[in-house]
């Protein structure tokens, strides 16, 4: 008969396993303890309690100081063929370029290796419609990163439902379209009707009415001016919690800088996750309000409540959060 022999990294593993679950435990009661918050009673802002500094430096601190970008948004294309009036492509667009495949295929397999479960988004301020090869993209995503959630930003001038179909197939999770007209566009009149035909398929389609007079917007780094434009929490950003890549690789320090001033690196040079973690210092300083940089004090609209609020999906049976953009 086999005699199983007890390796001694077992028992140690066996003597730590409880403490190691009961901090799992704990960080996952901490973690969905912020998500709950994300439903905002009437009225009150439900992060009032998270931009208490203390409590921030220890969230930053205990949970979030080793942990990969929430989020991993990347310029797949630079090229958009609207110019909203709040947004910096009215007045210049960002130079023209694609992120090319190897750049890509290089940061996606490096992810893999950490088994890496956040958000893949393929937008900066281009419209990733218009590049051919977003099924290409996301169907790699999806391969290596099952795990990952797949969130596509697209003003849906190029969307039909065919279309939404196909990418679905291809590995999108969610679609965030924007609406950019007063009056929907026969794309996102058409999705809206398949949402009314499924009802589930409003986890996948989300349609926000960006010319809404009750749309909060952000200036963009300081670059927009507009009346809907709300104050940034001073007690801290929590978009430095999200990896911001440009078509030719460089780490800026958020989505918001449009002119790609503020780079940490570039992922041709250094490993991606090595330039994040470089990054994390300066990142946890502008987590907790310390805005040492001119494009954050400059920025408005970015309250953790506009940037973090998350709701939750289900897919294949298991529950995941989705962060809005
Ligand atoms: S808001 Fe979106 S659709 Fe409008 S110009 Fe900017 S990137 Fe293009
Ligand atoms: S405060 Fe700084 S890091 Fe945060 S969104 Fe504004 S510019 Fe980006």
């Amino acid at each position: 008969m086999h005699q199983f022999v007890k390796k001694p990294g077992r028992i140690i593993f066996r003597w730590a396993y409880p403490y190691l679950i009961r901090y799992k435990i704990l960080r996952s009661v901490l973690e969905e303890f912020v998500a709950i918050a994300g439903g905002c009673p009437k009225g009150k802002d439900p992060f009032e309690w998270v931009q208490n500094r203390r409590f921030r430096r220890l969230y930053w601190d205990v949970l979030l100081k080793h942990r990969l970008p929430l989020a991993v948004e990347f310029e797949m294309n630079s090229l958009c063929n609207r110019r909203c009036s709040y947004c910096p492509n009215v007045h210049q667009a960002r130079p023209k370029g694609f992120l090319d495949l190897s750049l890509y295929k290089k940061l996606i397999d490096e992810l893999a290796l950490y088994k890496y479960r956040g958000y893949i988004i393929p937008n900066f301020y281009g419209e990733p419609l218009l590049d051919e090869r977003i099924d290409q993209f996301v169907q790699y995503a999806r391969k290596v990163l099952p795990s990952s959630i797949i969130l596509i930003n697209t003003n849906a001038d190029f969307l039909s439902v065919d279309r939404f179909y196909q990418l679905v197939e291809a590995g999108v999770d969610i679609f965030l379209i924007s609406q950019h007209d007063p009056t929907p566009s026969a794309a996102i009149q058409e999705l809206s009707r398949l949402i009314d035909k499924h009802p589930n398929l409003g986890e996948k389609i989300n349609i926000v009415n960006w010319t809404s007079a009750s749309r909060v917007l952000s200036s963009r780094g300081g670059l927009i001016d507009d009346d809907r434009i709300a104050y940034m929490s001073k007690t801290g950003c929590f978009r430095s919690r999200r990896a911001t890549l440009t078509f030719d690789g460089d780490l800026i320090i958020c989505c918001e800088d449009f002119l790609a001033e503020y780079i940490y690196g570039n992922i041709n040079d250094q490993d991606f996750i090595q330039l994040w973690k470089l990054s994390l210092s300066h990142r946890r300083e502008i987590f907790l309000g310390n805005y040492t940089e001119p494009i954050c004090r400059t920025c408005a609209g970015l309250s953790p409540l506009l940037s973090e609020r998350e709701t939750s999906i289900r897919r294949s049976g298991e529950q995941v959060r989705v962060v809005g953009c």
